[in-house]
């Protein structure tokens, strides 16, 4: 299973897909993209393999902001609904989560009384608790931070606001996740190799930071909301 992340000035589904076929290796059931230009939020996802992916990504969309997935499920049957991306009822969140949210049936529970679900996963709740706090009056970053304090379990996660076209926002605990780093654009992947394709300057990430991604920033931060300086190392690895 896998992540991954574009953000820049290039048309961003190619580079997810790429992206999504380097990390092939680490076994999936499922695979989606979500990419985001004027016209909104685009989901395309499907049980299998990625050239099935690939059929039905609309060619027509162009987009530079996206995120990928593949999925090893573990809460819900492979499945198109099971599938990531997931997406808040209102439309307004698009989220991908490799790993597994231990006290999900719980969070459920204590927040999302009402709020009907589409998934059989443990990944949905992520994204409609990110939604309710954002309804309840605050900003998306406040939103993704407290939900992160709130999981436990292993995640890597990395967000879409439909109403936000600079930014992805990402964090990981337990799972693997790194920032790549380009002149007009920066990614996110589990693994380099993914993103080779398009830089070789990689940052690391530890475990409960929270990350914000534009197209020439990296924003590392610390679950006490401070800034966290990370130099880019370079990626060598024999194709
Ligand atoms: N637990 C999530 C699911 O079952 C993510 C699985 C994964 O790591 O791909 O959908």
């Amino acid at each position: 299973c896998g992540i991954v992340g574009y953000i820049g000035n290039q048309d961003s589904k190619e580079i997810l897909l790429k992206g999504l076929e380097k990390l092939e290796y680490r076994g999936y059931d499922s695979a989606g993209i979500a990419v985001k230009n004027e016209d909104g939020v685009h989901v395309f996802k499907e049980k299998g393999r990625i050239a099935e992916l690939r059929q039905i990504v609309d060619q027509e969309v162009a987009a530079n902001i996206g995120i990928g997935h593949t999925r090893w499920a573990t809460h819900g049957v492979p499945s198109k609904e099971n599938a990531h991306p997931h997406q808040s009822n209102s439309g307004r969140f698009t989220l991908v989560h490799n790993g597994v949210i231990e006290n999900y049936s719980l969070l459920q529970q204590e927040y999302l009384q009402g709020v009907e679900l589409k998934s059989e996963t443990d990944t949905e709740i992520i994204v409609q608790l990110i939604e309710k706090f954002v309804q309840e009056g605050m900003d998306v970053e406040g939103a993704f931070h407290k939900t992160l304090t709130l999981l436990t379990g292993s995640y890597a996660l990395a967000l879409l606001d439909a109403e936000n076209s600079d930014i992805i926002y990402v964090a990981k605990n337990k799972s693997p996740l790194l920032v790549g780093v380009g002149d007009t654009f920066n990614v996110v992947a589990s693994d380099a190799m993914a993103m080779l394709q398009v830089t070789d300057q990689y940052v690391e990430l530890m475990d409960k930071e929270m990350v914000i991604v534009t197209k020439d920033n990296v924003t590392i931060k610390n679950m006490q909301g401070e800034i966290v300086a990370r130099n880019p190392y370079t990626a060598h690895i024999d194709a």
